[in-house]
Order: C-alpha cells, then structure tokens, then sequence
C-alpha cells in the first residue's frame, strides 16, 4: 500500500487515477474485511463518486488538494452529510447525518475520497470495541484479540492495510491505544486544535479527533488538513496553527523526560522492555532522554477517577439528547431498585452507556456534586498544572501508551474497572488537554503478548502539536518502518 503522501503527490501529478487508488482499497476491503469486521458501513458506491469527483476536478485542470484521491475511513461518530452515522449504537440505526463535521468539509476540500464509517464502542465508551451495539472488531494481529477501542475499526482498518489514513476520536484514550495495540500511529491533538463540529458528543472538554495512520508522516498531513480554526465550535482555538509536515523531523537536543509514574507496576514487564528500547533509540538519534523521579505528577495517579467522573458527567448531560430515555433511581416503597434507568422505548443503550449515564447522573446531583463532580475537577486542575511545570523543563514526555498488549476478547468485557485500566497512562494528557502520539515501537518479545505491537507514547505541551508529530516522524526514521500486520500483504 502506497503512503497517502505518495498517493497525492502522484494523483496530483496525473500519475495516478484516483479511481484505481479506490479500486485497490476495495479489493482489499473484499479479501480483509471478513477477517477484521471494522467497518459499520463500507458504503463503496459513496466512495466511487467521491473518487469520480475528485477525477472531474483534474479534468477540470484543478489541483484536487493534499489528499488528492487519498482513501480515508472515519470513524461512525463524525457525521458525512447523508451518510449512516450510529455511534455504534442501535439508538441511532437509521439515522442519516443532515450535514458534513467540520472535519468531513476539510477532507473533502483537500480531495480525500471518504471510504466507509468504521466500528467503536458505543458512544466512544469502551477501550476493546467490544461495546459496539453491532458487532467486535478483530485485532489484525490475532483474530482472537481486541484492536483496542474506542477507535478500534479505524486502527484496524489501517493496521489491515485497507486504507493508509483514518480518523478516529479520543476522550481518554481512543485513539492512541488501539493504535498502539495495533500497531499503526495514532495521534491525539490538542484540546481545542480541531473542530468538534459534527462529531457525536461523548466528553465535550474532552473529545478530540485526530489521526490514525500507517506512517508517522502521513497522521501529519492528516492533522494539517482537519486542525485550525472552525469559527462554527466554540470550544475551538482561535489563531493560525503552524503546519505539522513543516517542522523537521529532527530529534537532536529535544529534551525527553520519562516520569517514573508513566512506568507504573501495573505495565507489563515485556511492554516495558520494548520501551526502553525506544528511549534507547530516542537517545542515539541525539535526543537528551532522562528519567523523572517519582513525584513531580503527584496527582496523576487519580487521573482514571477523575477521568470517569468528568467523562461520564458530561456523557450524561449530552445523552439526555436522545428522547424517550430517563434515568436515575426507580424508586418502590422507598428502595432504588436496579436496574436504575427506566428506556420507554425499549432498551435502546448497551449496559456500558447505561452504567456511564448513571454514574454521571450520580456525580451531578444535588447533595453529591461537591464531593464527586467538583471535587474531580480540582484534581484535574492539580494534574494540569504538574504538566505544565513539566513542560518548563522537558520539550518532551516519553513512556508506554498501553500498559499491555492486545488482550483477548471478552477478557475484560464484564469488567469494567480492568477495562478502565486501559486508559492509565493516556486519559492523564486528555485531562490535561495536550497533544499525544502513540508511534509503533516493536514486538513483545516473550509472554501473554508474545509477537504483539507495543506502541511509545510521546506527549507535549498544549498546543505543540507539530513538535510531538515531528519526533514521532523522526522517531519512525530512526527506528524503521514499523512491523506489519499478517494481512499487510494478503493478496487477494
Ligand atoms: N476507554 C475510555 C473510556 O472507556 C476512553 C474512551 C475514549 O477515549 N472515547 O471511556
């Protein structure tokens, strides 16, 4: 499979017909699907008249943009005018989107061919895709295993060498830990750096869209073409953002820290190997890597309570969107009784969603809010500010993005605090807002994940998002285009 830059440099040198691009991503779209399951909505005739269209353009003699005939997937929370947009949930089969995301409008401008919406858990609610409403997606790697979640049917979707490039949201760990158990690069940007518009509310001061690519160079040209100001979302930043592909992917001087808790107890000891291979590899391409002793993120040890407090209060307010739905305690002679949601209209959320929303119902209520709500927003406060001071004398943050590999299906499913600890070393820089990469780092070696990806995560300062994706293109260069996936190659 050709990069997605390649694909745009030569369909915009009239090289290459966008619609044979398509074409090849359809047939392995045919022969790999059924292995991975991550899609929700191929929608291959949409994709044929995205591809026409971007040809009509070159005949028209017009540059069809940096995409130019680039196949990208999305994931089935960002909404494409008149395309199927469920959030992975059955409350939503049918539903049609009335208008494009922001994020939609920009790939379309720079002559992406959109190709299908892929697989999540519900809502973004879940870190295996297990908690989709339709169906698990399969990790590439061994069809036994989870790709991760929220995300997972965009990372696998890459990590299967359907597409180069896909989108995929993040709200404590969603896009960056299922690249890492897939093995492809995942990029969470800043809060703020790209529009929320259109895309399925799970956390408001948390979601983010970003890229899941099969190169490090190509989530950057993702990020340059959906970042920068949407006047259209509030919460989006304001001022120019400075391109991600112009800055030099040069690691000389950068200066790397490796805070003790990113190497909590709780991370595979094989995982960890592969890390300090990384760090290694980090060093000898001139970076300036040093351990941080344990302290100086003091708080970051609360992030995943906090994390789910925040998380599922706002989960609960942008739910109550879908009608017909009540929650909170069915009260008989005094008791609650569970279950403590009533759906008039059938049950229409998954366990997970419905577990979320009366967590976050809980945390809001009057007599509860100050001990539960506010209190995790002081806590999240704390964790911002031991970041910042971090970024006074780091450029910088290093350590794993999972503390495992890909685990088997259903391992975790029923339960949940296990599946939160997906999230310990991500849903820290979510809470902080700042720009994080998972890139693939290697192979464990020996043990419960023998043969799996592990990915490094590299995390910045708020809004240095170029600097992250640049050290993840140089790392990638230092190390080596990463291991593939068994179906990279399948013909066929
Ligand atoms: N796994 C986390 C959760 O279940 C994060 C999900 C996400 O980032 N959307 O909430």
């Amino acid at each position: 499979m050709l990069t997605a830059r390649r694909i745009a440099d030569q369909v915009r040198a009239g090289d290459l017909d966008p619609i044979d691009v398509l074409e090849q991503a359809l047939q392995r779209l045919a022969v790999r699907e059924e292995h991975v399951r991550a899609y929700l909505d191929p929608d291959v005739e949409f994709a044929r008249r995205m591809a026409d269209v971007v040809v009509e353009r070159l005949n028209r003699g017009e540059d069809p943009g940096r995409l130019a005939g680039v196949p990208v997937s999305l994931k089935d929370n960002i909404a494409v005018a008149g395309r199927s947009l469920t959030a992975g949930s059955r409350a939503l089969e049918g539903y049609r989107a009335p208008h494009d995301s922001c994020v939609a409008e920009r790939l379309i401008a720079e002559g992406a061919v959109l190709l299908g919406r892929t697989n999540l858990d519900e809502f973004g609610m879940g870190a295996s895709t297990e908690s989709s409403g339709f169906h698990a997606t399969l990790n590439p790697w061994d069809r036994e295993r989870v790709p991760g979640g929220s995300s997972g049917g965009s990372a696998a979707a890459v990590a299967a060498g359907i597409v180069p490039l896909a989108l995929g949201t993040e709200t404590g760990g969603s896009i960056r830990q299922p690249a890492a158990l897939c093995g492809v690069t995942g990029f969470k940007p800043s809060y703020g750096a790209v529009s929320r518009r259109g895309v399925v509310a799970f956390g408001s001061s948390l979601d983010q869209v970003g890229p899941i690519a099969a190169h490090a160079e190509d989530a950057a040209l993702l990020y340059d073409v959906i970042a920068g100001h949407d006047p259209l979302d509030s919460t989006s930043a304001p001022g120019e953002r400075a391109s991600a592909l112009s800055v030099r992917a040069d690691l000389e001087g950068l200066r790397i820290g490796i805070p003790e808790e990113f190497l909590d107890e709780r991370v595979d000891k094989r995982v960890l190997q592969q890390i300090e291979k990384a760090v290694q590899v980090l060093g000898d391409a001139g970076a300036i890597t040093k351990r941080i002793p344990r302290g100086r993120l003091a708080h970051m040890q609360h992030s995943i309570a906090v994390y789910h407090l925040v998380a599922c209060s706002e989960a609960s307010t942008n739910l109550a969107r879908f009608d017909g739905v009540r929650f909170g305690p069915r009260v008989s002679d005094g008791h609650a009784l569970w279950p403590l949601y009533e759906d008039t209209r059938g049950t229409l959320f998954g366990p997970e969603v419905r577990r979320r929303i009366v967590l976050g119902t809980f945390a809001l209520s009057a007599g509860h809010a100050d001990a539960w709500y506010r209190r995790a927003l002081s806590v999240r406060a704390l964790i911002r500010r031991e970041f910042q001071q971090l970024f006074d004398d780091y450029d910088l943050l290093a350590g794993p993005t999972s503390p495992f590999g890909a685990f088997p299906l259903g391992e975790k499913l029923d339960d949940p605090v296990a599946m939160s600890l997906c999230d310990l070393l991500t849903a820290p820089a979510c809470l902080a807002g700042l720009p994080s990469v998972s890139v693939p780092c290697g192979l464990v070696r020996k043990g419960s994940f023998k043969g799996l990806p592990v990915g490094l995560c590299l995390t910045g300062a708020q809004g240095d998002d170029p600097r992250v994706l640049a050290a993840a293109r140089a790392f990638e260069v230092a190390r080596g285009e990463p291991e593939r996936s068994p179906l990279w190659e399948l013909e066929a």
